[in-house]
């Protein structure tokens, strides 16, 4: 029986998790859950999967939430506040497993203390690795944890690798990765239209069904770049190694070209329960809920090279990975804000960009070479970011 600890449990990956786990409920023992601020969502959660213990950060939802559960079967839970509880509970000593599904920067500190406690984590908080990369990988060697890749491209890509693969191998009969984007809702858009989208239309992804900011990312194609970086990273690769290829159906994951011709691909219903059961099965495979791949219904499956002009995201994103240091965690920050004040509705979408373009201007890149550094550049570039959104609005 394995403890399972779920960073983020009320969100879109949370809540898919926890359908998993149900399954494997002889495999698994849900041990800690954690939530910002949704209390009806966890306290539904908490009556059917019983955790020891719950983080609410909220102090103040935290403590409804204790109330609450007084007068019930599940006196029990112990219910703890803040956010270095989310550290906490990623490093239980019961807690085998840790998904990382805390969207955003906000993800880093807990993702990286059950890195450092050596726990196997099953990373969906791409954020996280691309803001602090290097420390990041290195502080999974160093305790021997397990990194596992949730992203449903990095996980097709971690499929497709060589047996025995682990995460931050450079795996060298692997000369490209192909990347698999599905365009987001505004691929074929016209052009001078896109600075009229609002935010309703920006998070109703053809595709998949995620949380907000990840919706928006897709629709900018943000995500994609987050995801070129988060691919360098995790698999040792260089930026022109990795290939965007645009591919609206998004029954491809992602490939692997090979020295000798050979291109491994994974496919499936585009569904977040096939990685997470792949990576709460592995080495093995067990039973996800997913419905059986239909080919015969896919009948037809088409791929573009990614327009950068279209999506300027995508080109901020091989600037920065290309220029290194702190670039990284700049545009990660500025995103943050940028996405944040565009689902405020304080700038159109056209202004994301923008707002990150010139955010990184304002950066001289430097080593990103301790936490502090990491985390002083984010700080910084998310008030940089709020500067030129304030310009912006004048
Ligand atoms: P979501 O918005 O649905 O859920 C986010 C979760 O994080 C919630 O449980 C929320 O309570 C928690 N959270 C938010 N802010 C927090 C804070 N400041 N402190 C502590 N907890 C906080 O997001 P999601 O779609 O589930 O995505 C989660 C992560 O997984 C993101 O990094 C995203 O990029 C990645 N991801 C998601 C999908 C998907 O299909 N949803 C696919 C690939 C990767
Ligand atoms: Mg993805």
């Amino acid at each position: 029986m394995k403890g399972l600890c779920i960073l983020g449990a009320t969100g879109s990956i949370g809540v898919s998790t926890l359908d998993v786990a149900a399954r494997h409920n002889h495999l698994y023992k849900v041990v800690a859950l954690t939530a910002n601020n949704n209390i009806d969502l966890l306290f539904e959660q908490c009556l059917i999967h019983h955790p020891e213990i719950v983080v609410v950060v909220d102090e103040t939802k935290a403590q409804l939430f204790s109330n609450k559960l007084q007068q019930t079967s599940i006196s029990d839970i112990k219910v703890l506040s803040g956010t270095k509880s989310l550290e906490v509970v990623a490093t239980l000593d019961n807690v085998d497993s840790v998904m990382a599904a805390i969207v955003g920067a906000a993800g880093l500190l807990p993702s990286l203390a059950a890195a450092k406690a050596g726990k196997t984590i099953l990373l969906a908080n791409k954020e996280a690795l691309v803001m602090s990369g290097s420390i990041f990988m290195q502080a999974v060697a160093e305790s021997g944890a397990q990194l596992l890749p949730i992203d449903s491209e990095h996980n097709a890509i971690f499929q497709c690798m060589p047996a025995g693969y682990q995460s931050g191998m450079q795996a060298k009969q692997a000369r490209r990765i192909l990347l698999t984007a599905s365009g987001g809702p505004f691929r074929e858009m016209p052009l001078e239209k896109l600075v009229d989208v609002t935010p309703a239309q920006a998070v109703a992804h053809p595709n998949w069904d995620m949380g907000r900011k990840i919706s928006v990312d897709s629709a900018t194609m943000m995500n994609k770049g987050l995801e070129m970086i988060e691919a360098c990273i995790l698999f040792a690769m260089t930026p022109d190694q990795i290939q965007v290829v645009i591919h609206p159906q998004s029954v491809i994951h992602s490939m692997v070209d090979y020295v000798d011709g050979t291109v491994l691909a994974q496919m499936g219903n585009p569904d977040m329960r096939i990685p997470i059961a792949y990576s709460m099965a592995w080495p093995d495979r067990f039973d996800s809920g997913v419905e059986p791949l239909n080919i015969f219904d896919v009948r037809r499956m088409d791929f573009q090279e990614a327009d950068l002009e279209r999506f300027p995201c995508l080109r901020l994103a091989y600037q920065a990975i290309n220029s290194g240091g702190i670039m990284p965690t700049v545009l990660n920050a500025a995103n943050e804000i940028a996405v944040e004040a565009f689902l405020n509705e304080q700038v159109r979408f056209t202004d994301i960009p923008v707002i990150i373009e010139r955010s990184m201007e304002k950066f001289v890149v430097k080593p990103a070479s301790t936490l502090e550094i990491i985390l002083e550049a984010d700080h910084q570039a998310r008030i940089a970011a709020k500067e030129i959104i304030v310009e912006l609005a004048h």
